[in-house]
């Protein structure tokens, strides 16, 4: 029997433990893709915790996934051995609801996200079918890739489809997994780019990021910095913070939008006077098909975009996670916050609220890639998990925080 390690949960709130599964096979219209890296979302907390109607369990979650094609199903064409691959949050469409119907894929009713719909990426393997597959560019690593699948997606996205053109003010409110990349983007689209964060300490990464001016949401009041530089064309919401979101209208200019990314159940206090005078609007915005990944990943490689990562192998997946979850050792990482990550349901018409997982969603969190370990290593049947200890030895870790490349502008040299 060939098999594969995967990280799975057993029960919700349980902790991953490494099992052996039987290599699944490819079915129709179906690929095998051998995982090389998977990130670690905050919607797989919402996972994990059985917040998610109808998550399966034991679960294997991962819906940021790069690897290579392994095998095909019957009827596969466009694919071969050895593509390299990437399986964002958008893991198939129906084909038969209204948004299928119109085109809208990303909008369909029975939106197949992995590690929810089916096994995800946490695994050496995972089965996707092809309409979830983007094209990795050769300038990209498997790290680097793999966010990019669906927090470089739905930043990407939603910028593009913002209305803003080349020179307008773009604000983005969070500087942390889904901000990081949302500054770096604005400002490779030619916007005038301004970060909001709380506290200075984001500041010089923000700039490096490319934003032209910081705001400090502690400080000062954001509406009002946002008018002193001319008024917004779009706040792009990727802090999970209603007040957040709701203080930043006021700073649109007219016919100015917030874009809302980060996932919260508490409601928007947003007066409507904002709204009507200056025909401001709020929009809502999912994350992205797999071309809209493949478009997401060809102009990163293209402008030097690139998402800034931790990876530990596998059988870390515990550690893996708790460092997302709680940021510790985060200021040691150069790792954004996650203030800017969204909480889990964002592409469902419900969202379900995230039970707490632990720790204070506020604090930093890094974005953690996990990397199945070169087939051939040592076989773990079952490895314990290890969850970090509060007195545990961080220097004994294997993790190496990956250097962050430095920002050259918009233009390559
Ligand atoms: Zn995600
Ligand atoms: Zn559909």
């Amino acid at each position: 029997m060939n098999v594969m390690r995967v990280a799975q949960v057993s029960a919700p709130g349980e902790k991953f433990e490494i099992v052996e599964r039987e290599l699944p096979e490819p079915g129709p219209g179906h690929v095998r893709v051998a995982v090389e890296a998977a990130g670690i979302c905050r919607s797989d907390a919402g996972f994990v915790a059985g917040a998610f109607p109808g998550t399966p369990f034991p679960l294997v979650t991962g819906h940021e996934v790069a690897g290579r094609v392994d095998a095909l199903g019957e009827g596969v064409t466009g694919w071969r051995v050895g593509d390299r691959v990437e399986v964002g949050w958008f893991g198939g469409h129906c084909g038969h609801c209204v948004p299928c119907r119109q085109g809208d894929f990303i909008d369909c009713a029975d939106l197949r996200v992995p590690g929810w719909a089916y096994q995800g990426g946490f695994a050496e393997a995972m089965v996707a079918p092809v309409t979830a597959l983007a094209r990795v560019p050769d300038a990209l690593s498997a790290t680097e890739a793999a966010p990019l699948g669906c927090a470089g997606a739905t930043t990407y996205n939603a910028l593009r489809h913002g209305g803003a053109h080349p020179g307008d003010l773009v604000a983005v409110l969070g500087v942390g997994g889904l901000g990081h990349l949302g500054v770096q983007y604005a400002n490779r689209f030619g916007y005038e780019t301004v970060a909001i964060a709380r506290g200075r300490d984001k500041e010089p990464l923000a700039r490096q990021l490319g934003a032209h001016h910081y705001i400090d949401s502690t400080a000062d009041d954001v509406a009002e910095a946002l008018q002193r530089l001319g008024g917004a064309r779009i706040v792009l919401g990727t802090a999970a913070s209603s007040d957040a979101m709701s203080a930043a209208v006021g700073g649109l200019r007219p016919r100015g939008r917030l874009v809302v990314l980060g996932a919260t159940p508490e409601p928007l206090r947003i007066s409507p006077h904002s709204l009507i005078m200056g025909s401001r609007s709020v929009h809502g915005h999912p994350s992205g098909t797999a071309q809209d990944v493949a478009e997401t990943m060809a102009f990163s490689a293209l402008t030097g975009v690139r998402p800034m990562v931790e990876t530990l192998p596998l059988d870390q997946v515990n550690d893996a996670y708790q460092r997302m979850l709680s940021g510790a050792a985060a200021s040691a990482w150069s790792s954004p916050s996650a203030d800017g990550e969204r909480a889990p349901g964002s592409q469902r018409t419900h969202r379900p609220r995230p039970r707490t997982i632990g720790g204070d969603l506020r604090r930093l969190r890094p974005r953690v890639r996990l990397l199945p370990p070169i087939r051939g290593t040592t076989p773990c049947r079952r490895t314990a998990p290890s969850g970090p200890g509060p007195g545990r030895d961080r220097s004994a870790r294997r993790m190496r925080p990956r250097r962050h490349r430095p920002i050259r502008g918009t233009r390559r040299a």
